[in-house]
């Protein structure tokens, strides 16, 4: 018997100790005199405990093998083919941290046809199609995400395939009538954006004409809200994160507690972003311990739904090998982040099938393991080397900080769901 390399030791606030398995998931209360330094003194129904929630286990099991496997069965994985569709480039609003490069192309009946063909053409091997409608605004095409879902819904339903379809909007189009027209389509879950009470969210996510959009959004969600899981997303930075609860407040009187799914995100540096919004984005460990902050008013508020940390044997569309991003002109890209890069391109969609170029490589000889500093730490199972764009592009790890923001984000979960 041996200990997991994947054992956390965390101080809860009575100044107990619990055990938090990252790969398993476990959680273990112990005393505070507790160590795995001498395992032959543990009392039997210790170890026996121990041993039932896998922070102890057999020698021979190597855990690091085993989440090399699972990551690349997952990565490699061609049962599922994961689409990310932006039908259009072009937005109505005027964001101020937007990172898209917003310009009026548009997917064209030629795109819309080589994308079915080319779900046709992967239907026979594949149990699950999954799109992510995204943009631009994708609203300003429903004709079009209405178009191809109608197709694979088809086909998925003839060759008895699993079809998963999302959108990711900002929620001024989602009136009634579009509402319905998702729903029936099978559009299960929608992420929207709202960046603080009024006063704030219209400044940042203003029409392109300037004009007000909170109202509507708000108006748009609660129509929405017992047709589709709905989630808000918050994006912070300096400008924005003092109002989060004013936001919070709003929502809460709205009884909107247990139908919401809330998050918040930070304002990342994607091609200058922070630079443009003069400097305000946060530092990782200014956003953890604000985000930390945020997620307890949450809970004092009552909202039920809220992430927690769990084993994620990949990352992103960027590392699966069967997932993909495509824009207008059938260009396929594998992050989402950079499809306003044409450098970042990594193949054509012509005929059923993607030509790929060679930026392709970088994304499939992607190994977060093969680094030595990952290889050993603790915390591998629940950030698997962390955003591979950030990795690749910057040659850097952001580890310190999501050491310090899991370690703080478990201290927050065991003070708060006990
Ligand atoms: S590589 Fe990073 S930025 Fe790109 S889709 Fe993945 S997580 Fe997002
Ligand atoms: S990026 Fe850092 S925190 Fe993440 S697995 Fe690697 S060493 Fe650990």
């Amino acid at each position: 018997m041996k200990e997991s390399n994947y054992n956390l030791i965390i101080r809860t606030k009575n100044r107990n100790k619990v055990i938090y398995n990252t790969l398993y998931g476990s959680v273990t209360l112990v005393p505070k005199s507790f160590s795995f330094t001498n395992l032959k003194k543990l009392k039997p129904e210790v170890k026996n405990l121990l041993m039932l929630n896998k922070h102890l286990i057999p020698d021979e099991i190597n855990e690091l093998d085993l989440i090399r496997s699972q990551n690349r069965l997952q990565r490699f994985n061609k049962e599922t083919l994961e689409l990310t569709i932006l039908p259009t480039l072009w937005c109505n609003l005027n964001c101020q941290y937007c990172y898209e490069n917003k310009r009026k192309e548009e997917m064209t009946t030629r795109d819309i046809a080589a994308i079915c063909n080319f779900v046709e053409a992967k239907s026979s091997n594949v149990n699950t199609i999954s799109i992510l409608w995204f943009g631009g605004e994708p609203l300003l095409r429903v004709d079009i995400i209405e178009t191809i879902s109608k197709k694979v819904s088809a086909l998925a339903k003839r060759k008895k395939i699993n079809f998963k379809n999302s959108i990711i909007t900002n929620g001024t189009l989602l009136n009634e009538k579009t509402r319905d027209r998702l729903a029936k389509i099978g559009i299960k879950y929608v992420q929207i954006t709202l960046d603080g009470p009024p006063e704030i969210h219209d400044k940042r996510k203003p029409f392109i004409n300037g004009g007000a959009t909170f109202k509507l959004i708000l108006d748009n969600i609660l129509k929405a809200i017992d047709y589709f899981d709905v989630s808000i997303r918050i994006n912070v930075d300096d400008e924005n994160i003092h109002s989060v609860r004013d936001l919070v407040d709003i929502l809460s009187s709205l009884n909107l507690q247990n139908k919401l799914y809330i998050y918040v995100a930070k304002t990342e540096n994607v091609l200058g972003v922070c630079e443009s919004i003069g400097g305000a984005c946060l530092n990782d460990i200014d956003f953890l311990n604000k985000e930390k902050r945020i997620l307890q008013y949450l809970q004092e508020k009552g909202f039920k739904k809220i992430a927690r940390p769990s084993y994620r044997p990949d990352y992103c569309t960027a590392d699966n090998v069967h997932s993909y991003t495509i824009i207008p002109n059938n260009k396929i890209y594998k992050c989402w982040h950079l499809v306003s890069d044409p450098k970042e391109q990594v193949g054509t969609l012509s005929g059923s099938k993607i030509v790929f170029n060679h930026n392709i490589y970088k994304w499939l000889a992607y190994d977060p393991i093969d680094d030595i500093g990952c290889r050993r730490c603790r915390y591998l199972p629940l950030c698997m080397g962390g955003c591979p764009k950030i990795r690749l592009e910057e040659k850097r790890k952001r580890c310190d900080n999501l050491k310090n923001s899991i370690t703080k984000f478990i201290e927050f979960l065991m003070a708060n769901t006990r």
